[in-house]
């Protein structure tokens, strides 16, 4: 029989009457004849609160012990759903990663899938009995519950309907579908038919959380056709597909933000072959990411180098520099870090083919007088830097700009 993977997000599994709406979802595929792999997340808000409560325990907590208590939430909503199911006369088992099992690296908190072992999986479909998954979790080599990062469920969802070959993943959430920007920031957005696998890549990559990026990242690769709709309406969704399959030409396909950057400041930093290794090298075996990065021009043999971090990385950002300053000999005056910063970023594959759209978007920030801190560019992507009160003006601005409220 055909499969058919099909993920709810938390907002989706809130209480009992929404998990009964998801399981109405899945009966209806099971009917339309689908051996059917649900799965969940954890009810809206319990992975937050699960969160707090390790750092409330612990603050500087064993990232083994994070991932036992946080992979829970959705251990509780699996339960739930197979009961409901099962309620209404869709036979139904509920897996944990573990039981699959997915197993994933020992990289506690943001652990990457190695495999995944279906077998028993299918066997169970052989025996009628369809399958609801805790997302976001498998098991480490050391036996170990790991978890996949924030939004992991999607990525769960994506890989189990590649190791299954699933017909499609289905991905449910509260929005019906993928939009030109976050429908919670402009009216004006407008949901996109279809987004090519490299578009959402990039526009998960820069703050759309409507999809976790590593799962665009695995839907791409394994060629899964992935779609976004709703839990709360029967409207069609947005397909994400290849590049070859969508006819109409967009030159910016839709915008993205994170609130969530700051910037850090390393002045007086000696103007030298080596000096950005010197930099960056203890950032990045500190664990920090380090986004974009701009070097001023340099006076008298001495220059200043911005570039951001995600805010929670600021204070290990700051240390990892103070140490090298004081054992390696990297030399620098000063560190100021601001975290009233925002990035904005326009996503298209059409800019492959047009110029000017850099200037466009640049034109347009200026023409509502926000000041550009930084910026970085890929072959589909220009991103910003700006103060973060500016953030809403910016991205209406370019919707504007951009003719975005004709697209769709
Ligand atoms: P779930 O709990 O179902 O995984 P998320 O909250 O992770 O849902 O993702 C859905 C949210 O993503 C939407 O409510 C919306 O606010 C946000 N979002 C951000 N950018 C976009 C976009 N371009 N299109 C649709 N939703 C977006
Ligand atoms: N419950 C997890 C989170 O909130 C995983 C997910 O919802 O995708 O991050
Ligand atoms: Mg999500």
């Amino acid at each position: 029989m055909p499969r058919l993977v099909m993920k709810f997000g938390g907002t989706s599994v809130a209480d009992l009457a929404r998990i009964r709406g998801a399981a109405e979802k899945v009966r209806r595929e099971v009917e339309r004849g689908y051996d059917v792999a649900v799965v969940v997340s954890a009810m809206a808000g319990k992975t937050n609160e699960l969160v707090g409560w390790v750092r409330d325990t612990s603050m500087l907590y064993d990232a083994r012990e994070y991932d036992a208590v946080v992979a829970s939430g959705e251990n509780v909503t699996a339960g739930l759903m197979s009961l409901t199911l099962q309620e209404m006369g869709v036979p139904a088992r509920s897996w944990q990663g573990w039981q699959v099992p997915l197993r994933t690296n020992s990289t506690h908190g943001a652990a990457r899938i190695e495999s995944i072992d279906t077998a028993r999986l299918v066997q169970k479909f052989g025996e009628g009995l369809h399958a609801v998954i805790a997302g976001f979790q498998g098991i480490s080599p050391e036996g170990r519950i790991t978890t996949l990062g924030r939004g992991g469920s999607d990525t769960s969802a994506v890989a189990f309907a590649a190791a299954l070959e699933a017909e499609r993943c289905d991905i449910y959430t509260d929005v019906d579908g993928v939009y030109t920007t976050d429908p919670r920031i402009t009216k004006k957005a407008q949901k996109l038919a279809r987004v090519s696998y490299e578009e959402m890549l990039e526009l998960a990559g820069a703050g759309a959380k409507v999809l976790q990026t590593r799962s665009v990242e695995l839907a791409m690769r394994y060629k899964v056709p992935l779609q976004v709709l709703s839990s709360f309406s029967d409207e069609p969704g947005t397909l994400v597909c290849d590049e070859e399959d969508i006819m109409e030409s967009r030159v910016v396909s839709g915008i993205a933000f994170t609130r969530d950057e700051a910037r850090v400041t390393v002045s007086g930093v000696q103007d030298r072959p080596g000096i950005a290794a010197g930099i960056f090298g203890p950032l990045s075996e500190a664990g920090v990411n380090v986004d974009m990065i701009v070097q001023n021009v340099s006076a008298d043999g001495k220059t200043d180098m911005t570039f951001t971090v995600p805010a929670d990385d600021i204070s290990r950002a700051t240390r990892a520099l103070e140490a090298a300053r004081q054992n390696a000999g990297l030399g620098f005056a000063k560190i100021e870090t601001n975290d009233d910063v925002a990035k904005v970023s326009i996503v298209g594959v059409g800019m492959r083919s047009h110029s000017g759209v850099a200037h466009r978007m640049f034109a347009a920030l200026a023409a509502e007088g926000v000041n550009i801190k930084a910026i970085t560019t890929s072959e589909i992507k220009v991103s910003v830097l700006i103060d973060r009160k500016y953030l809403e003006l910016a991205v209406q601005a370019l919707h504007d700009a951009f003719d975005l409220d004709k697209a769709g």
